[in-house]
């Protein structure tokens, strides 16, 4: 399973597609991607290999900021619904989570009971939680920080706003997380060899980080709210 995000001036789809292929060594049974551009957030995603989903993305469909995830099914079976990206209730918030969220039926629970889910997967439950907090007034900022300190398991997961076509929002807990610096564009990946196509310079992302991810470059800051500095380092791969 895994994780690839794109925010630049070129189209995403080519790099985030290209991305998946490079984490198909991590075995996966389903795979998605979402672009956000000026009509808002296509999502596509499909059972099976990334060349079923290749054929399922609509050429017609540019953008310049995308979110992209392998999946190995924990909760919920492999089918398309299951499949990530998942989206908010009103559409607003689009995310691929990679790892287990242990306490999701205590969240569903305690914070989102009345509301129907449409899929079986735990990681649903974060992005409903996320757009919760934002409709009782925090910023997407700070309600991000906030869902993701209630989780208890493992996550990578990366966000986009249908509202902010400038940022992709990262976090990580026990599951690997990177984010790949270049000129005009930054790059989220599991792993550097998604993306050492695009770029060598890459932030290793810590437990309980978050990384807003931007065309400019990223801010990281802990679940508390504190900043952290911290420079790439190059990555020596074969591209
Ligand atoms: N637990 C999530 C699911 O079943 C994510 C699995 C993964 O790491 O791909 O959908």
């Amino acid at each position: 399973c895994g994780i690839v995000g794109y925010v630049g001036l070129k189209d995403a789809k080519d790099i985030l597609i290209h991305g998946l292929k490079k984490l198909e060594y991590r075995g996966y049974d389903s795979a998605g991607i979402a672009i956000l551009n000026s009509k808002g957030v296509h999502v596509f995603k499909e059972k099976g290999r990334i060349a079923v989903l290749e054929k399922a993305v609509d050429e017609n469909i540019a953008g310049t900021l995308g979110i992209g995830h392998t999946r190995w099914a924990t909760h919920g079976e492999p089918n398309q619904e299951n499949a990530h990206p998942h989206q908010s209730a009103s559409g607003r918030f689009t995310l691929v989570h990679n790892g287990v969220i242990e306490n999701d039926y205590k969240l569903k629970a305690d914070y989102l009971a009345d509301l129907n889910f449409r899929s079986e997967t735990d990681t649903e439950v974060v992005v409903q939680l996320i757009e919760k907090f934002v409709n009782e007034g925090e910023k997407v900022e700070a309600a991000f920080r906030k869902a993701l300190g209630l989780l208890h398991g493992s996550y990578a997961i990366a966000m986009i706003d249908n509202q902010n076509p400038e940022a992709i929002y990262v976090g990580k807990n026990k599951s690997p997380l990177l984010v790949g610096v270049g000129d005009g564009f930054n790059v989220v990946a599991s792993d550097a060899m998604a993306m050492i196509h695009v770029t060598d310079q890459f932030v290793e992302l810590m437990d309980e980080e978050v990384i807003i991810v931007t065309r400019q470059g990223y801010t990281i800051e802990t679940l508390a709210g504190q900043k952290v500095e911290r420079a790439p380092y190059k990555a020596e791969l074969d591209a």
